[in-house]
């Protein structure tokens, strides 16, 4: 059926100058571009197989190879560009859906990059994080309008659960199925030394990790694989999962092949069999329905543990919040339209959703504006790359970050984007054995660990040059932020001033 040929993407230049001959390349690559002539005594590449995750690269004892994006191009034209005409070869031949994985690449506004910063000079002077306390902890979870004191004089505390992190950044939630054994106990490992949580998604919780429970969120998405009573019991926070960022509006899918041994196990589903979660949770049709879940999960966790609904930014996103703080949820979890994912349609992760800076200005607003934004907190996600991401996203009004893909390529990705083909080769979005092994949890962990301190104290950094010295005291501060180069309705929905005023 095949009738195009299409040249590949990129190119393995081999030095054989350099070459020993050691054949580290073919054992690494589980695309099997690789391969050893035994008639010409040369390694040879098969690059059509090649996805660039620069493992062969990184491997290489003497250097001998590169990856080069191949300069052999389609006739392209500003409408008709390479990759739109490869897909539409690609559809022709299959006649099926185009799968992708990772977030959203194409050029459209990253707002975090045209917000900018504020810092104290003379008259409110910075703070100097290496001398003076700075306070990076924060509480999630709903909050007294106003404090209240006995006849004592006491404080009342009638709290209800809350989740404390030692910094306002979390690892977003990523399934066993989707990713590694090793690579969730680097999150799991690292979660608990930070001090904050990771999140099982919505392949269940392996026994082996119930005991990273404090530092863990347990999901309930639509397929509710893995859900069972200590399953919800085990976690400190429950997140009910209504869409995701790189996907909203349809359900997940885990092919049959990954669902093997121990992930069919943790999912309750045989082996073999396709996970797919419905677009929908069929129980919920309305806000009522939502808080019935919600109350369902309190009443199952003796009113224990906050839950969380994580819903995907879209257009109408302040309405579905204000609904989402007034069905009893603890926390609403925000994914913007270019958050990371194991295995999406490309069409929807490429065209469906909105940017997270624009629905977390406008959710932060209008629950404001209602008087119930301290029913909730907010944590966003989708993408946050760095700690002025979540700063910015603190002043705009946040309570926390979720980080994925900024995690993930702390593991060792090399953003590939070829998941969904369960070949990483970095051992992360793989089940096969031979291939998970390639990840270290104890070394995964201690560089999320390391990722995550140099991010507190470039956040720390950051809010003392500001002349803040708490979290509680940058969230929601808009006037630290100033846009530049954004016109008049960006700067409204952002709630900021442009530069220079
Ligand atoms: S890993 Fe490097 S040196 Fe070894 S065979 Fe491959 S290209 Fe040659
Ligand atoms: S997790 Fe693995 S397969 Fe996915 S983008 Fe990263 S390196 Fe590639």
């Amino acid at each position: 059926m095949s009738i195009e040929f299409i040249y590949p993407e990129f190119e393995v230049i081999r030095d054989q100058s350099r070459c020993i001959g050691c054949r580290v390349c073919q054992r690494q690559c589980a695309n099997e571009v690789h391969s050893y002539d035994d008639d010409l005594k040369i390694l040879k590449s098969d690059e059509s197989k090649c996805v660039n995750c620069q493992r062969c690269v990184s491997m290489c004892p003497t250097r001998a190879l590169k990856i080069v994006k191949s300069d052999c191009t389609l006739r392209e034209n500003a409408n008709w560009q390479n990759n739109t005409i490869k897909e539409i070869y690609k559809q022709a031949n299959s006649g099926g859906v185009l799968l992708s994985s990772m977030g959203n690449p194409n050029p459209l506004p990253v707002y975090w990059d045209r917000i900018l910063i504020n810092a104290s000079q003379v008259t409110n002077p910075p703070i100097d994080p290496l001398r003076e306390p700075m306070e990076t902890r924060v509480f999630l979870g709903k909050k007294p309008d106003k404090i209240e004191r006995g006849k004592d004089g006491k404080l009342k505390c009638n709290l209800s659960p809350q989740l404390e992190l030692s910094m306002p950044v979390m690892f977003s939630a990523m399934s066993y199925g989707s990713i590694s054994y090793n690579a969730h106990e680097s999150l799991a490992r690292a979660a608990k030394e930070l001090g904050i949580f990771y999140n099982t998604g919505e392949g269940g919780l392996h026994e082996d990790f119930y005991c990273y429970g404090d530092n863990t969120i347990v999901q309930v998405a639509s397929g509710r694989f893995g859900v069972h009573e200590d399953y919800l019991k085990a976690g400190k926070g429950i997140e009910i999962k209504m869409g995701q960022g790189a996907k909203p509006g349809i359900g997940g899918h885990l092919p049959g092949t990954k669902i093997v041994g121990d992930v069919s196990r943790t999912r309750m589903i045989p082996e073999g069999s396709d996970a797919i979660s419905p677009a929908p949770h069929h129980d919920i049709y309305s806000i009522e329905d939502l808080r019935q879940l919600v109350f369902s999960l309190k009443e199952a966790t003796e009113y224990k543990k906050p839950v969380i609904v994580k819903v995907a930014a879209v257009h109408n996103i302040a309405a579905i919040a204000s609904g989402i703080a007034r069905s009893g949820a603890d926390i609403i979890a925000i994914d913007g339209f270019r958050g990371g994912t194991g295995a999406a349609p490309t069409r929807i992760r490429d065209n469906v959703g909105i940017p997270i800076e624009l629905a977390l200005a406008s959710v932060d607003q209008r629950l404001r504006d209602e008087g119930i934004r301290n029913n909730v907190s907010l944590v966003v996600g989708g993408s946050i790359r760095s700690a002025s991401d979540v700063v910015k996203a603190i002043a705009l009004g946040a309570d926390a970050c979720y980080i994925a893909t900024a995690a993930v390529l702390a593991m060792g990705c090399h953003l590939c984007r070829t998941c969904q083909s369960g070949k990483c080769n970095w051992g992360i979005a793989t089940q096969r054995p031979d291939l998970v092994k390639r990840l270290n949890p104890e070394i995964g962990s201690k560089r999320l660990v390391n990722l995550m301190n140099a991010w507190r104290h470039e956040i720390k950094e950051l809010m003392g040059g500001m002349g803040i010295n708490s979290i509680e005291a940058l969230k929601g501060n808009r006037l630290m932020l100033r846009g530049v180069g954004l016109n008049d309705r960006e700067l409204k929905i952002l709630g900021i001033s442009h530069a220079g005023e």
